[in-house]
């Protein structure tokens, strides 16, 4: 059980290094631990929360280093950025396409299910004779546990 469970974390960071390499960043230590802490969670953080997260394993980090390396990793395509709630644009560790629900009242943004999309990026590129690469979808509403509380 020990052995299997160090095994897995090998060959997550061997996986961390292939997506560093195949991106040509050079990876460091402070960008491993911001990347690992990215594609750890599903809250979809802030430059800010993952500062406050990676700084109590790297304490010496800066709010500027955060920032400067989470670019860099969204420019070489090892995260996206996934919407952009009250000024501060959110981020997502999981590259695969996906979409989200963004519930407008509390900022929180959730990963939803909605199967296969190629057959809308067929159709769109079909109809405009245009090269589809990606598909962002991004649901704007309200969450069920926000609308309760403003009834109440
Ligand atoms: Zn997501």
């Amino acid at each position: 059980m020990k052995a299997k469970s160090s095994l897995r974390r090998v060959n997550k960071k061997t996986a961390m290094r292939m997506a560093f390499h195949s991106s040509g960043l050079r990876l460091t230590r402070q960008r491993l631990a911001i990347y690992r802490e990215l594609t750890g969670r599903y809250d979809h953080p802030d430059v800010d929360m993952l500062y406050q997260a990676v700084r109590k394993r790297v304490p010496r980090i800066s709010l500027f280093t955060v920032y400067r390396t989470v670019n860099a990793m969204e420019t070489a395509g090892l995260i996206r950025r996934v919407a952009t709630w009250k000024g501060h644009a959110r981020y997502d560790g999981n590259i695969r396409t996906h979409a989200h629900f963004l519930c407008e009242t509390c900022g929180k943004i959730e990963d939803m299910d909605i199967g296969d999309v190629s057959d809308l990026c067929r159709r769109v590129e079909a109809e405009t004779g245009l090269t589809v690469r990606r598909v962002d979808l991004i649901f704007h509403g309200e969450e069920t546990e926000c609308a309760a509380k403003e009834i109440s």
